[in-house]
């Protein structure tokens, strides 16, 4: 079988020669494991962040060791009583085409709910990484105004289809005509192509002239900089990603007006999605109800066989997605 592997720690955006497709076998199995054939993997901006070598939240990726990451596989051997041949699981083992693990390490997932790749973008890791910022941190209320950064990607259009249904004016930001068009179609009530816009400040002016009650932080530096500017008295931030900054080679500009936050007495707070998995089975709920009403729509960007993954990956920073960007393996 076949695994992506870190090649070396990459310098600013990552290319090609930072990862090395190899070949390894498929050890048998032991009492409890499986063996899953992998069908879809996710590519995901924290992993900018496991390519340095430092400490956070979750440890660095290992140069010459596979990388890993959110996949969904069928199982096609099994010595578990729990997980039989043909189970669809959810899990981590991502990058390769095939994984031998014990079965505690796969969730069954229920594909009458949502299709196999659905697990990995709306009624996943990006889907509740919204609904969490939205309602868990910033708790966005009937009526308010929600400003939604990097609006067209995976967190991004989920992020504005639950702001709408918790009745909410959604200010979508994006990098392109086509990518406005579409957070137009999934309800954004004003959109701002922070490409062309001169001034961001000014444009979100424009769209939110009385000001934003929520923001969803999806960028950083510029965007944290005008919705600063925009925030009501008593806003409140969801600070979620700065994707702006994962490749940065220099100290990256801060918002020069984070005193803003004092003097308007707003509320910012970062949140990792992985705190939150208690609350994953009510989300999976509304998501599943919301899905099946056709109350919230997806959209995937997919790339096909493991060899395209550092691509895809490497496409997130370049804006290459429109929805999950995913790679289809099987
Ligand atoms: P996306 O699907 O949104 O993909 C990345 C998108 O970001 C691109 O398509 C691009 O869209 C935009 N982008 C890339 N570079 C820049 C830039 N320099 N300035 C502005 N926009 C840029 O990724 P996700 O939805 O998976 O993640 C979105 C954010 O949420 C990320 O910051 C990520 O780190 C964060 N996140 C945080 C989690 C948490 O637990 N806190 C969990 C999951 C994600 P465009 O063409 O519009 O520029």
């Amino acid at each position: 079988t076949r695994e992506i592997r870190l090649a070396s720690y990459p310098a600013g955006l990552p290319t090609a020669a930072n990862f090395e497709l190899a070949t390894t076998p498929v050890p048998p199995l032991k009492q409890g494991e499986v063996l899953v054939k992998n069908l879809w993997m996710s590519v995901d901006p924290y992993m900018r962040g496991r390519m340095v070598n430092r400490e956070s939240y979750i440890p660095p990726f290992q140069i010459g060791k596979a990388l890993d990451g959110g996949a969904v596989g069928e199982v096609i051997e099994s010595s578990s009583p729990r997980l039989k041949v043909g189970d669809v699981v959810l899990h981590q083992f991502g990058w390769r085409e095939h994984v031998v693990a014990t079965d505690s390490a796969f969730h069954l997932i229920d594909t009458r709910l949502a299709p196999p790749q659905a697990w990995l973008g709306a009624i996943g890791m990006p889907g509740m990484t919204a609904w969490t910022g939205l309602t868990r941190i910033a708790r966005a209320q009937p009526g308010e105004t929600v400003f939604v950064s990097a609006a067209s990607g995976a967190v991004g259009t989920i992020a504005v289809q639950i702001a709408k249904i918790l009745g909410c004016r959604v200010v979508a930001s994006v990098g392109s005509e086509e990518k406005a068009e579409l957070a137009r179609t999934l309800g954004a009530d004003a959109v701002i192509n922070y490409r062309s816009a001169r001034d961001l400040t000014a444009a979100l002016h424009m769209a939110a002239p009385e000001g934003i009650d929520v923001y969803f932080e999806n960028v950083g530096g510029s965007h944290l900089e005008a919705a600063l500017n925009l925030l009501k008295p008593n806003g409140r931030v969801a600070l979620c990603g700065m994707i702006e900054q994962y490749n940065a080679t220099e100290a990256p500009r801060g918002p020069a007006n984070l005193g803003l936050a004092i003097v308007k007495r707003l509320r910012l707070e970062g949140f990792i999605v992985s705190d939150h998995w208690g609350h994953y089975p009510e989300f999976v709920k509304a998501m599943a109800g919301w899905l099946a009403a056709g109350k919230i729509q997806t959209r995937d960007t997919i790339r096909e066989g493991l060899a395209a993954a550092p691509d895809a990956f490497i496409g997130l920073f370049r804006g290459e997605n429109t929805g999950k960007m995913l790679v289809k393996l099987a």
